[in-house]
């Protein structure tokens, strides 16, 4: 028997895989593994979602409307303008399959988000990256890169794993520096937890400026729902307009979507998890540069990378297995070319608090 050829490009994915979730052996787990929102959801989401329990049976809204009006005066942005997708994921992978094609070109930064380069494969696209100055996304290194074929160019914002961002500035700067049928996306998926740099914006106004750039946001960040699968762009009337015809039929369930316009009413939550982000993550990193040979470098997303020493039995791979074993979960960031590297994500303050305990009984073990 013969099995199907898939297409060109499709085995050369290396499989996502999620931050893990449990460990063996370990009686309590902390999983810092995956950026999750460290509070949870909102109790309104909560309530909506289990309101929502009744009508299961009904297909959901297709267009998201509700949500997408919420959005809109929520952002004071343009309703038929956004586009709700399953996850931020999605309208990644969907804006990639309507831009690029065998050939193609999809670029972004060295340590850009791994989705990236799987849905260029996907649809037989190649991914290339752009060197990047102090682990931060460089305008003009990116602009080198740029070639004949490029398509799209992507730029997380904060970005992951690496915590860093650049200005609204220089997203201008690389927007006037690309080719006008060369897309932009700039992927704000952390942009709510930016607080007090008066030079950043998520980048809505850039896509209300030109027909070329498009801003991508989620619901699994700041607020807490990464398991319902919601996320949202801002795009172009016209790349609005390509996205709902490639999108599913009934993309987002009906628990997400009520969840969603739910979570958009609780600001008092959301100022709530944006302080403890802010407050936790700065006090860890303190915390864990006072360890010596250790650095948890600058973030301003709700992730702190910290860097461990080459040497053997103390480097990253080991403090991993250290910390997996007693239950606290990181995320190891070789397949981003980190392997120096965990990404651990802000939990609460009681899971931090062990968190860094866990670190320093490995740096004395
Ligand atoms: N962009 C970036 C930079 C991310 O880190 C993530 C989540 N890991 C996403 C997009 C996708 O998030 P989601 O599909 O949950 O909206």
């Amino acid at each position: 028997m013969t099995a199907p050829t898939p297409r060109p490009g499709i085995l050369d994915i290396a499989p996502y895989v999620g931050g893990k979730s449990s460990s063996a052996g370990a009686t309590r787990v902390i999983k810092l593994s995956s950026n999750e929102g460290a509070l949870g959801p909102s109790p309104k989401a909560i309530e909506a979602l289990q309101k929502s329990a009744t009508r299961l049976h009904r297909y959901p809204d297709g267009g998201s409307d509700i949500l997408r009006a919420k959005l809109a005066e929520k952002y004071d942005l343009e309703f038929d303008q956004i586009v709700c997708g399953a996850g931020s994921d999605e309208l990644i992978t969907l804006l990639i399959r309507a831009y690029a094609g065998p050939g193609d070109e999809v670029l972004y930064s060295q340590h850009g988000f791994l989705m990236y380069p799987i849905a260029a494969k996907g649809v037989g696209a190649v991914p290339v990256t752009a060197a990047e100055t102090n682990m931060t996304a460089s305008v003009d290194s990116i602009l080198a890169a740029v070639t004949d074929k490029t398509k799209i160019v992507f730029v997380a914002n904060p970005n992951n794993p690496t915590g860093t961002y650049i200005t609204s500035a220089e997203v201008a700067r690389l927007r006037d520096g690309l080719r006008e049928d060369i897309l932009l996306v700039v992927d704000a998926a952390y942009a709510e937890f930016m607080t007090g740099q008066e030079d950043y914006t998520a980048g809505a106004e850039l896509v209300a400026k030109g027909d070329n750039t498009v801003m991508t946001r989620t619901f699994s960040k700041i607020y807490g729902l990464g398991g319902i699968r919601l996320g949202w762009c801002y795009a172009p009337p016209a790349i609005a307009d390509v996205l709902q015809r490639l999108r599913n039929p009934f993309n987002v369930g009906l628990p997400s979507q009520e969840a969603g316009v739910a979570a958009l009413e609780d600001d008092d939550f959301v100022n709530a998890c944006v302080r403890h982000n802010s407050e936790t993550r700065e006090w860890f990193r303190e915390e864990i540069n006072k360890l010596s040979g250790l650095k948890a470098h600058p973030s301003y997303g709700n992730f702190v990378m910290v860097e461990f020493p080459m040497a053997e039995g103390k480097n990253a791979d080991a403090a991993n297995e250290f910390m997996m074993a007693r239950g606290v979960i990181p995320r190891k960031i070789g397949a981003y070319g980190l392997p120096q590297m965990l990404r651990i994500s802000i939990g609460t303050l009681e899971e931090m608090q062990i968190c860094l305990q866990t670190i320093k009984d490995f740096i004395a073990n």
